[in-house]
């Protein structure tokens, strides 16, 4: 799509959805020129999935973006996005968790992390199983971690067009999260995020209690792999 129809698209989407929702604009495997187009609009939330593609992004574009990392994130490549990364909304593991704190430690800053649920019948997705993420918590060693803070949960629906079925999984994620806010994050504040919803399915996740929407081919277009 060209600087125009991003423009265009970004409004529609931006329309539909309330004020309390925010919105991830999914740049991966979009140029910086099409990301610009966005910024210009006002947008600054970016999601990216791959690190040498958001390093070379971050060099490039103004500073006052803020980048969410929201693709699987292998522990090795944790220390090269510490510095500037805004969120991790795709922890999935303990051994994750422990490696961004470490090095925001190392920097010197608190960095904002999701725990990634699964939830969709997929068996390539990533993610807790609500079982695991109440373990997790439960367990209370990420309390001893005092450089991350955990923000929320990120979920991810299955690709398909049974609306009931995308409802019923973001009905799952949504009445954990109220669960784990309850036993685990009732006076913290910053707990406070439900990432879900993509392109086919924001107004879904939406009704199900999103309040970050992360859109990327409805915005920007096919990706070019
Ligand atoms: C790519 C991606 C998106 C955006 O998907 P679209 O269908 O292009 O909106 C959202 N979330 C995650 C985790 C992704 O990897």
């Amino acid at each position: 799509m060209n600087a125009d129809e991003i423009r265009k698209s970004l409004h529609e989407v931006l329309d539909r959805i309330p004020q309390h929702v925010r919105l991830v604009a999914v740049s991966k495997y979009h140029p910086a020129n099409d990301i610009m187009a966005a910024y210009e609009e006002g947008q600054r939330i970016f999601g990216e999935s791959h690190e040498q593609e958001l390093s070379r992004k971050v060099a490039e574009l103004p500073d006052d973006i803020e980048w969410h990392f929201i693709g699987h994130l292998q522990t090795n490549k944790v220390k090269l996005i510490a510095p500037y990364i805004s969120m991790i909304e795709s922890v999935d593991s303990m051994k994750l968790l422990r490696e961004i704190n470490k090095y925001a430690a190392k920097y010197n800053r608190v960095i904002r992390v999701l725990l990634e649920l699964h939830v969709a019948q997929e068996e390539t997705k990533y993610g807790f199983s609500p079982e695991d993420c109440r373990a997790l918590l439960r367990d209370g060693e990420w309390k001893t971690l005092k450089n991350i803070s955990i923000c929320g949960l990120m979920a991810m629906a299955t690709y398909t067009s049974d609306e009931s079925l995308i409802a019923r999984e973001f009905g799952v994620a949504d009445a954990l999260f109220d669960e784990i806010k309850g036993s685990h994050f009732k006076d913290d504040d910053n707990f406070r995020i439900k990432s879900w919803g993509m392109s086919h399915d924001y107004l879904i996740a939406i009704g199900h209690g999103s309040n970050m929407v992360r859109v990327g081919t409805r915005i920007f277009g096919e990706r070019q792999y």
